[in-house]
C-alpha cells in the first residue's frame, strides 16, 4: 500500500494543486491531502469551505482524504502512515525551496518527497495570486477545480 500526504495551504486549492493530485494517483494507491492549518496564521477561505471544497472537487474517488493537520508535516506522515510526501514544481525558485523541505524532511524522518513538474499552462497558477484576484473582486473561478 503505497501512501502519500499532499500537504499544502490550501487557500485556495487550485486547478494546479488538482492537476498534481489525480497525477499522483497514478504513482501512489492513496493520497491524503493535508491542509497545514496554523491557528496564529489568518486563512483568506475559512478552513471548513476549503475542506468542503477539495472534497468535493474529488467526489467520486475513494483513493482521495482530506483533513487538515497542525504541526510538522513529518510528524502528520507518520501518523497516517505514509512513505511519501507529493509536491508540485512550477519554477526553479519552487525547485530550490521545495529540495530544502524535502532533505530536511528526510533527515527528520527518513520520508521521501516526490516532485511532479506543473503543466506549464498551470504554471502561473498560485494560491497568492487567486487571493489577490478575489481580494479585488475578480471571479477566480476558471482557477479552481
Ligand atoms: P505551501 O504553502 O506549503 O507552499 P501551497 O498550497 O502553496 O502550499 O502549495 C502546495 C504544493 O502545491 C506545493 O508543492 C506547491 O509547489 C504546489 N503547487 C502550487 N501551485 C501549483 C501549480 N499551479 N502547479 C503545480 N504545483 C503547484
Amino acid at each position: 500500500m503505497k501512501r502519500a500526504i499532499f500537504p499544502g495551504s490550501f487557500d485556495p486549492f487550485t486547478i494546479g494543486h488538482y492537476d498534481i493530485v489525480l497525477r499522483g494517483l497514478q504513482l501512489f494507491d492513496e493520497i491524503i491531502i493535508g491542509i497545514g492549518h496554523n491557528i496564529n496564521k489568518r486563512d483568506t477561505f475559512p478552513l471548513e469551505e476549503r475542506i468542503n471544497a477539495i472534497q468535493h472537487a474529488f467526489n467520486s474517488e475513494p483513493r482521495i482524504k482530506v483533513m487538515a493537520y497542525d504541526g510538522l508535516t513529518v510528524d502528520f506522515a507518520a501518523e497516517q502512515q505514509a512513505q511519501f510526501i507529493l509536491r508540485g514544481v512550477r519554477s526553479v525558485q519552487d525547485f530550490e525551496y521545495e529540495r530544502n523541505i524535502a532533505e530536511a524532511n528526510k533527515q527528520l524522518s527518513g520520508i521521501e518527497t516526490v516532485l511532479l513538474y506543473t503543466r506549464p499552462e498551470y504554471a502561473h497558477i498560485s494560491s497568492t495570486l487567486l487571493r489577490d484576484l478575489h481580494a479585488h473582486g475578480k471571479d477566480i473561478s476558471p482557477y479552481l477545480p
